[in-house]
C-alpha cells in the first residue's frame, strides 16, 4: 500500500502530464458522471494535488459554471497510468476516469471511489473531512505537528497504532511509522501523554523530516550520508533503504543492538530496544 510520499510522487507525474494544459476530452466510467464529460472537455487542468491518499484534479471555471475537482481514492486497487495521448495501455483493468490533453493521457484504472465536487466543498468529502494534518501536502512544519501530538484527544493512544491513523497525521504508512519512532528515540507503546516536551518535539521533527526525506529520496528513509557509505560498501537498494524497517536480526546503526520486529495494529513494526527505551 503506497504511503504519503509515494502518492505525492504519483501526483507529480500526473501533474507533469496534464496540469496547466487544456483537457481535450475527459472520460468517466460511472453513469452518474457521464453528463459532465462534455462540461469538462476543453477546460484547463489548473492543478493536480494529493491529500493523504486521495488524488485531486482541478478544472477551471467556464462561462457561468464554476471550477470542478475530480476526487479519487485508490483504495488498494486503483492505478494511474500516464502515456502519450495516442497510446492505449494493454491492461485487463477497468478504466474509471481519464484526461486527454493534446500530448498526454492520464488514466485511472480500477479505483471505485471517484467523486465530482466543487473545490469549496472538498472539505465535506468524508475521507478529507476526517484527515489529520498532512505535513507533505500542506507544507506543515514541526510546530504544527507538535500541536497535533499535544492535542488531548490523542493523549492516551499508543503511538504504534496512532501513527497509522490518517485522522491523526495524514500520509504516514507502515515503513514511515517504524522509521519515525526510531529517529525520535521513542518506544512504540508510549502514548503522546507519556512524552515530555522534548520528546514531543523530537517526534514532531521526525515526522516532518522523514516524510519529506522519503518523498525526496523516492522511498528511502536512511540519511543521505549513510546511503552513500552503504552504496560504497556494495549494499543493494533494499539493504540501504531504511534505518530499522525490515532490518530485524541486524545491528542498529546507532548502538549495535539487534533490531527487533513485532506486530502492532496488525502490521509489522521494527525497533531498537536500546535507542527506543521502554
Ligand atoms: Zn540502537
Amino acid at each position: 500500500m503506497p504511503e504519503g510520499p509515494e502518492i505525492r510522487r504519483m501526483v507529480d507525474d500526473i501533474a507533469k502530464a496534464v496540469s496547466g494544459r487544456d483537457a481535450q476530452s475527459v472520460f468517466f466510467a460511472f453513469e452518474r458522471f457521464k453528463g459532465l464529460e462534455s462540461a469538462l472537455a476543453g477546460r484547463r487542468v489548473t492543478e493536480v494535488a494529493a491529500r493523504g491518499k486521495a488524488v485531486l484534479v482541478f478544472f477551471d471555471a467556464r462561462g457561468d459554471d464554476g471550477p470542478w475537482c475530480v476526487y479519487s481514492h485508490n483504495q488498494l486497487y486503483g492505478k494511474w497510468r500516464i502515456t502519450r495521448a495516442q497510446t492505449v495501455p494493454k491492461t485487463n483493468r477497468q478504466l474509471r476516469f481519464a484526461i486527454f490533453t493534446q500530448n498526454k493521457a492520464a488514466r485511472l484504472y480500477s479505483a471505485s471511489d471517484i467523486r465530482l465536487v466543487r473545490p469549496d466543498a472538498l472539505d465535506q468529502v468524508p475521507y478529507i473531512a476526517n484527515l489529520g494534518p498532512d505535513p507533505l501536502n500542506q507544507n506543515l512544519d514541526a510546530a504544527a505537528i507538535r500541536e497535533r501530538i499535544a492535542d488531548p484527544t490523542f493523549a492516551r493512544r499508543g503511538l504504534g497504532g496512532l501513527l497509522l491513523d490518517q485522522g491523526f497525521i495524514a500520509g504516514i504508512g507502515n515503513y514511515l511509522r517504524s522509521e519515525i519512532l526510531y529517529v525520535a528515540g521513542i518506544a512504540y507503546d508510549k502514548r503522546p501523554g507519556d512524552l515530555d516536551e522534548n520528546a514531543q518535539q523530537a517526534l514532531a521533527e521526525a515526522v516532518v523530516t522523514l516524510i519529506q526525506r522519503a518523498y525526496a529520496q523516492k522511498g528511502v528513509t536512511n540519511t543521505p550520508e549513510r546511503v552513500a557509505r552503504l552504496k560504497q560498501q556494495g549494499k543493494r537498494f533494499g539493504a540501504r533503504r531504511h534505518m530499522v524497517f525490515g532490518r530485524d536480526g541486524q545491528a542498529c546503526y546507532g548502538c549495535s543492538t539487534t533490531i527487533e520486529r513485532i506486530n502492532v495494529a496488525s502490521r509489522r513494526l521494527y525497533y531498537c530496544s536500546y535507542c527506543q527505551p521502554a
